[in-house]
């Protein structure tokens, strides 16, 4: 297999012409070239009245190793290994009988369903544990609370319940990390195994878009207890039951984790739980670090949203193709790095989105940016973010290096940013 970069093709090309492009780089005949899939495709608009679509592709040519040693200094001609992901054990090859044993995941997010589908993949038969409710639920709440006509659910909300925090989101799937084990393509594959679009596959930026992302977080769950797993909507998680053990070479105590203990008082018993709670369970965080749990403060970035005509990013962009349907709504991305170590920079830009009200606690304000598989909304926004310094933590902290200081500071902030904006609006929906 061989991989092709920087096909370069006109905005108006037809899919025949990438066929034509690999024949022309590689200089060989039509009967020479066996099959071809696209693996990304992405826009270059440097130049505005010469804006190019951009293809890397795989070939399978006859006579490879022909070509590899015709083409060994061209760059944008490699060999690629082929590969494949471990296959799936079948569910009647379960192997935990006992519930001690049983896996528990709590959270169904997507780092939550991700570990649970590959736990069932695994034969292991995952219990999945979630606070908030199911898809169908769960959107009624949050669109009912966005319209004013639904109570504030401090347990269901746009952060927590079925497929997590992104869910009524822009979902985009891209991120800035290398891949070398491509875990980020077995990602993809399982999301369009799950109802996505193939398109994912290929294109440089992905994504899927609000609803779409509800019918794939069903397939999911689908396929989750397909294989023998088990999900609970409502069940919220509050303890850790926890044993000790003596270690004898320094007499310090070791813990191991042999259950849950549920909002209801009920306790499950299971000796490998995996905690997906996400950014936003500040609860959860408290009553693991009130368990000794060793937790690590991470610096973040924090900032507001931006909103403007999505056509003036379109002009700015695309020139005078802004419009054209292949292109679609033009994204953007700023970075500003000041002297004063600080760098100022467009996060999450939202492509013909909406911004959405997005906090999990009440009296506090909280946006973020969603938007349709469409992208046809008006307006485009972005969060304008900052990183944070650990100096900017020291008025929250309990003692030096308190994990729980940047929460602090946010909730500061957002209950700040709530009283500012009138807070007696929001109040007509909380009532929790
Ligand atoms: C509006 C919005 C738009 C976003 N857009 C994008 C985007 O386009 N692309 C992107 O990559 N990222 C986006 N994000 C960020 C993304 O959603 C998160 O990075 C991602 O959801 C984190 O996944 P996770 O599974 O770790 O946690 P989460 O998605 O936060 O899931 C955690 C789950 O755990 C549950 N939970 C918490 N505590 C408990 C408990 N004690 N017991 C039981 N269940 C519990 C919660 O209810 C929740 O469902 C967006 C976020 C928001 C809010």
């Amino acid at each position: 297999m061989l991989r092709l970069e920087q096909i370069k093709l006109p905005v108006e090309h037809e899919d025949v012409d990438i066929r034509k492009a690999i024949l022309k780089r590689l200089k060989i005949p039509a009967s020479n070239l066996i099959d071809y899939r696209v693996i990304k495709r992405s826009i270059d608009a440097r130049k505005h009245n010469q804006i190019r679509f951009i293809y890397s592709v795989d070939v399978e040519v006859k006579e490879e190793s022909s070509l590899l040693s015709r083409y060994a200094s061209n760059h944008q001609i490699r060999k690629i290994s082929e590969w494949s992901y471990r296959e799936v054990v079948s569910a009647s090859q379960n192997l935990p009988d006992s519930n001690t044993l049983r896996p528990v995941v709590v959270g169904a997010g997507p780092c939550g369903y991700f570990a649970a589908l590959l736990l069932a993949q695994m034969g292991l038969r995952p219990l999945l544990l979630e606070r908030g409710q199911e898809i169908k639920d769960r959107t009624c709440q949050t669109f009912g609370f966005w319209k004013g006509k639904c109570s504030f659910n401090p347990e269901s909300n746009v952060q927590f319940g079925e497929g997590g925090a992104g869910t009524f989101s822009d979902g985009k799937l891209y991120s800035q990390k290398t891949d070398p084990k491509r875990y980020g393509r077995k990602v993809l594959e399982e999301l369009v195994r799950s109802g996505a679009s193939s398109e994912i596959l290929t294109l440089a930026r992905p994504h899927i878009g609000t609803f779409k992302l509800a019918t794939v977080v069903r397939g999911m769950r689908a396929r989750i207890l397909e294989l023998g797993g088990e999900i609970r909507f409502n069940t919220r998680v509050d303890d850790v039951l926890l044993e000790s053990h003596e270690r004898s070479s320094n007499s310090r105590k070791q813990y191991q984790i042999v259950g849950l203990k549920l909002q209801d008082g009920t306790e499950i018993s299971s000796r490998h739980v995996v905690f997906a709670v996400g950014h936003s369970a500040r609860d959860s965080f408290l009553m693991l670090e009130k368990k000794g749990v060793l937790l690590q403060p991470k610096l973040f970035s924090i900032g507001f949203r931006v909103e403007h005509p999505q056509l003036l990013i379109d002009k700015a962009r695309w020139g005078s193709m802004a419009g054209h349907p292949k292109l679609g709504p033009a994204e953007y991305k700023l970075v500003y790095h000041s002297r004063s170590g600080r760098c100022v920079y467009s996060f999450c830009m939202c492509p013909g989105g909406l911004v959405v009200g997005s906090t999990s606690e009440k009296d506090c304000v909280v946006t973020n940016g969603m938007s349709q598989h469409s992208r046809n909304e008006r307006n485009a926004n972005s969060a304008l973010v900052v990183n944070l310094l650990p100096i900017d933590f020291q008025k929250f902290e309990r003692w030096s290096g308190d994990p729980m200081a940047g929460i602090a500071l946010q909730r500061s902030l957002e209950k700040k940013a709530f009283l500012l904006g009138g807070g007696e609006i929001f109040c007509t929906c909380a009532e929790a």
